[in-house]
């Protein structure tokens, strides 16, 4: 997607880790009108799929999910992160590791939301080590729900995430592929 590929060059920032911060448009303030872009890519490119609802995780894939939710015509789940111990009989749980903070955290979305009879979308604004996806793809698992695809703004292609579970048969589409950061040249270079 070039407008993306033209906005991350012209306010992404490298930092150390291979990080790339787009707060400016993506994670903290959010460029909506690139937003709808992004929402209508995601639409045309799972257009041939029958999906009744959007799953995403909180909190930065929620704003991404809502406004393509939007193109889809469908609800959004988003799962909650939680540290308790006590949780409610009625929500399908799992582990993430958190990529900033190394922290596991429980996962849930309440069975009331996310079933058997469910065709999901999962949204996520990156894609990294895969932790965040391959938790999300294991409560729709868990919840008996199909996964018609997972749909992420940026991938960062040279860590496992994408691989991991393209190995796994989720049909997973980015809008952009990163292949390096160069935190000291700030270059960027996408896949074609
Ligand atoms: P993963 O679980 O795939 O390793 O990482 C996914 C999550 O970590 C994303 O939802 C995102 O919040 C965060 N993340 C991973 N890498 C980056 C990055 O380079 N920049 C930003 N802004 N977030 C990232």
């Amino acid at each position: 997607m070039e407008l993306l590929k033209q906005r991350i060059l012209q306010d992404g920032e490298i930092r150390g880790g291979n990080v790339l911060k787009v707060d400016s448009f993506l994670n903290h303030q959010l460029d909506i009108p690139l937003f709808e872009e992004i929402g209508q890519e995601f639409q045309r490119l799972f257009a041939d799929k029958k999906i009744n609802k959007i799953l995403t995780i909180e909190s930065s894939g929620i704003a991404v999910a809502c406004i393509a939710a939007r193109y889809f015509n469908v609800p959004v789940v988003f799962a909650k992160k939680t540290q308790s111990i006590n949780i409610d009989g009625a929500v399908h749980v799992t582990r993430v590791q958190s990529v900033t903070t190394r922290r596991v955290y429980e996962v849930i979305v309440s069975k009331k939301y996310l079933g058997a009879n469910d065709h999901v979308l999962i949204i996520d604004d990156f894609l990294a080590n895969g932790c965040a996806a391959m938790g999300l793809i294991d409560l729709a698992r868990n919840a008996g729900a199909t996964i018609e695809g997972f749909g992420v703004v940026i991938e960062k292609g040279f860590q496992q995430g994408g691989k991991l579970i393209r190995a796994d048969g989720v049909d997973v589409r980015s809008l952009v592929t990163i292949d390096s950061l160069d935190e000291k040249t700030g270059s960027i270079v996408f896949r074609d």
